[in-house]
């Protein structure tokens, strides 16, 4: 995949609808010039003699242990169709399946040709044999508008968290599995902009891709120190929100790639104003143009806490939903942090005192213990993990740490702990063992009272 930044927006005339993109072309014109002797429909071989037999097919088989390392995503979303171009690791099993269960597969081709597949229970398995090499997979198919915050939605947008990249196109929706995407779509309707990440150049959950259809208008917000551009996409008339949520963001970004370290998800960043309809609030860490609710759009803590999702929760993913404290707490910890750095004391003393609030409320009714032994067997949705006391407790958590070891010594602690889990996956635990590690501190006392125990220690 190239790793090169590219631009995240795509205007309605630069590709049209039902054009392949140029990753596609290459793709086809590969399969037929390089390996002419197979059977592939369209291709000869250039002697006149028709093609030669192809390859004995392999049934299809389930193998959900194959190691996704790229997807590249061509929608058309008007005509809802899409083609993934999926590159697997080496293995020596065949078979390789994926998530599909808000799909209709069309075909599914690897660089010879046409391959046997089954769907079965949502579940897409392929024909595939093992290889030593990697495997590139071409699968058409058509998706359809989803109505639970679970897939595209019919306001013209994507969500995929926490399960439901199968719902938009064949994937593992396990969090420690990380890949990088290339996505292009055509089909825009006139009058609308598309926002989205023409490339994810490091490997990302599989819920953190997303596109927005909208009237957007793009403001730049500045560069940081590092190169970074952000910015915020907003719709009409919310010119003054946008304005007040993200005066601070390129600092906090800024802050952020100084005080733990390089941002991996390319060079342009924005906060995207996402039409989720009334009632809805927060954000959605749909890294490098993460989502913001449009009631949320004048709310520095949620573009703070979004921003801060590209080093936890996306840069370093989650191996196990039990480890959701992982993502959320330390992101609800670092906005505060990040809006006291640019903002100055009073602006982390409101929020601290917003969180405090925000803690006593749901801790009444909806207390958990965050650190659980088990690895995905949860199912986030309906788990009590899934509620703001995670959030919460999990920053608390940060804030009593700190107090123990100092603020600059649980920096560190965090930017090791980045700089060895970067585009990786972690557990809760592991970042406990690197704070003890960094510090030299016990801060069992916090573990034990925040994330392991009920109520407020
Ligand atoms: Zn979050």
């Amino acid at each position: 995949m190239p790793t090169a930044a590219m631009p995240g927006s795509l205007p309605l005339t630069s590709a049209p609808p039902g054009s392949y993109p140029d990753r596609m072309k290459h793709f086809l014109t590969l399969a037929c010039t390089s390996i002419p002797l197979l059977v592939l429909a369209g291709c000869g071989d250039g002697s006149g003699k028709g093609p030669e037999p192809g390859p004995v097919p392999v049934a299809p088989t389930e193998n959900l242990d194959r190691d996704i390392l790229s997807t590249g995503l061509a929608l058309d979303v008007t005509a809802m169709t899409g083609e993934a171009t999926i590159e697997l690791a080496p293995a020596d099993k065949p078979g390789a399946s994926f998530e599909v269960a808000g799909l209709v597969v069309q075909s599914v081709e690897d660089t010879s040709g046409p391959l046997e597949y089954a769907v079965q229970d949502g579940r897409l398995d392929i024909g595939v044999k093992e290889s030593a090499e990697n495997t590139t997979l071409q699968i058409k198919y058509t998706y359809t508008t989803q109505k639970a915050f679970d897939g595209y939605l019919a306001e013209g947008l994507t969500f995929l968290w926490p399960r439901f990249c199968g719902n938009l196109f064949p994937c593992k929706s396990v969090p420690s599995e990380g890949v990088t995407f290339e996505i292009a779509l055509s089909g825009v309707p006139m009058g609308k902009e598309a926002v989205f990440p023409a490339a994810i150049p490091a490997d990302a959950p599989t819920y953190m891709p997303a596109f927005a259809l909208g009237e957007y208008t793009h403001v730049a917000l500045g560069t940081t120190t590092a190169g970074t551009k952000v910015g915020v996409y907003h719709l009409p008339g919310e010119e003054a929100a946008a304005a007040e949520g993200t005066k601070d963001l390129a600092a906090v970004f800024d802050w952020l790639e100084k005080t733990y370290g390089a941002y991996s998800f390319g060079g342009e960043v924005a906060s995207v104003s996402a039409e989720w309809g009334p009632g809805a609030y927060g954000g959605m860490e749909h890294h490098p143009y993460w989502h913001i609710a449009r009631e949320a759009m004048n709310d520095p803590v949620t573009h703070a806490h979004e921003a801060a999702h590209g080093w936890f929760g996306n840069g370093v993913r989650i191996a196990c939903w039990e480890d959701f404290v992982l993502s959320e707490g330390t992101v609800s910890y670092l906005a505060a942090r990040a809006l006291e750095a640019v903002g100055g004391q009073a602006v982390g003393e409101k929020v601290w005192s917003d969180y405090q609030a925000e803690l006593d409320a749901v801790i009444q009714d909806q207390d958990t213990v965050l650190m659980l032994d088990t690895c995905n067997t949860i199912d986030l949705i309906t788990h009590p993990l899934w509620s703001n006391v995670t959030y919460m407790k999990g920053a608390f958590f940060y804030r009593a740490v700190e107090a123990q070891v100092g603020r600059d010594k649980l920096d560190a602690a965090l930017e090791k702990f980045y700089g060895t889990y970067k585009n990786r996956a972690a557990r809760m635990q592991d970042m406990i063992d690197t704070i003890e590690a960094e510090t030299g501190a016990d801060i069992s006392v916090h573990v034990d009272g925040w994330l392991k125990g009920l109520g407020k220690p």
